[in-house]
């Protein structure tokens, strides 16, 4: 199948009809329990020397299913689907590091990673630099004799600032060092980090994999040696293993990411173009601008510029009235579903940030972040021009 385009293989990634009676869609394995039919057999499964099934938190068919659908799309070797994005973040750091070793990150990306980061420097003793990311030469700069994991996010949250996955993950081979790229905000559809040379891609399929704003789950991918350290390691002692009720709805979700992917994309670029002439509205983050500081970069990495976007509506008493105004989109947090979603930033994801720290991370307290949804775009910006406009003389 490694040959077939994206849309192709997006509909059929993880396909075994013959394990499963010709069934188009993958059966849901609910057993916590398999029983050995043969005691080698068995002994052989129990010890890791065989391929096969015994016990629920260790996998299922469905979450195999899974698995492979991902490591199909994404190009890598092999997968890991787990309960949430913070347990496959956690599992691929927990896996790659030990008290003592140092991590170097973006200063903006999404805050639980970076509160996650914090907390394990705390606790761990593990340090953590973090850097502009836009500049692929500040992870160069702050490597150190212990330095095991370059952390990448790109496009990141709340900002959509775009790192060089290329370059930063050849600084990081170059000194042994391995790169882990957030995919969330791009997908593979947009983007495929393992192609560019990163050692591990992990996802919230939370957001796009599943699309629909109805699970939770998350994703590691990459080379089969890393990815089976973070299965026998973190995965298998912290336990944060993925329901087979939601591996299948993720794998449904996945049939239908190349469409909604070209829809978001489309939209964002419009609602992006759309704002950026609205006097009301400061400034527009958004990739596919020209006037975006990594757009040369995006443009190389990526096939399309995603579906998120930023827009600064001034100030935090603006942000907080148009998202009390909305009638098409929705007032939520979250993103990457087939609805629109719009939340003030300053307010919300990085309140727990000092001023400070806000204004570090380059979020500015009129602050909006756009999960642009695959609605009609006239709609989505006819309902923000007029929570925008209304009130105002
Ligand atoms: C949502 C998100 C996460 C965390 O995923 P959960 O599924 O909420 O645990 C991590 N990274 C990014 C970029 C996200 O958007």
């Amino acid at each position: 199948m490694k040959e077939d385009s994206f849309e192709t293989l997006a509909v059929h990634a993880g396909e075994d009809r013959e394990a499963h009676f010709g069934a188009l869609s993958v059966p849901i394995y609910p057993a916590s329990v398999f029983a050995f039919t043969d005691p080698d057999e068995g002994i052989a499964i129990h010890n890791d020397e065989m391929p096969g099934y015994y016990y629920g938190r260790l996998g299922n068919p469905t979450q195999t299913a899974l698995e492979q659908a991902m490591a199909e799309i994404e190009g890598g070797e092999a997968a890991l689907a787990l309960a949430s994005g913070m347990a496959a973040i956690s599992a691929a750091a927990f896996s790659l590091l030990k008290s003592g070793d140092h991590v170097v990150a973006p200063e903006s990306m999404y805050s639980t990673t970076t509160n996650f980061l914090r907390y394990i420097g705390g606790q761990f003793g593990i340090k953590i630099s973090f850097v502009d990311a836009a500049n692929a030469e500040a992870y160069a700069a702050a490597i150190r004799p212990n330095t095991r994991m370059f952390w990448v996010e790109s496009p990141s949250n709340p900002l959509v600032r775009i790192t060089d996955i290329a370059e930063v993950s050849s600084i990081g081979r170059a000194a042994g060092i391995a790169t882990v790229v957030d995919n969330t905000f791009a997908t593979p559809y947009n983007q495929r980090p393992l192609s560019l040379g990163a050692d591990l891609v992990i996802h919230s399929a939370t957001k796009y994999l599943g699309g629909h704003s109805d699970l939770t789950a998350g994703i590691i991918v990459g080379r089969t040696e890393l990815v089976e350290a973070a299965r026998k390691g973190p995965a298998k002692f912290y336990g944060g293993n993925i329901a087979p009720q939601v591996a299948w709805l993720v794998l449904r979700g996945i049939k239908t990411l190349a469409l909604r992917m070209e829809r978001h994309n489309e939209n964002a670029m419009r609602l992006a173009e759309y704002l950026s002439e609205l006097a009301a509205v400061k400034a527009v983050h958004y990739p596919g601008l020209a006037d975006h500081p990594g757009h040369e970069t995006a443009a190389r990495q990526m096939r399309g510029f995603g579906g998120m976007l930023a827009a600064d509506v001034r100030t935090a008493d603006a942000a907080k009235s148009l998202v009390g105004k909305l009638r098409v989109c929705t007032f939520a947090t979250s993103l990457g579903g087939v609805e629109t979603l719009i939340q003030p930033v300053a307010l919300m994801t990085h309140s727990t940030l000092t001023p400070e720290e806000r204004s570090q991370a380059g979020v500015s307290e009129g602050l909006l972040r756009v999960s642009v949804g695959i609605e009609n775009i006239d709609d989505i910006c006819k309902d923000i021009y007029r929570a925008l406009m209304e009130d105002r003389t």
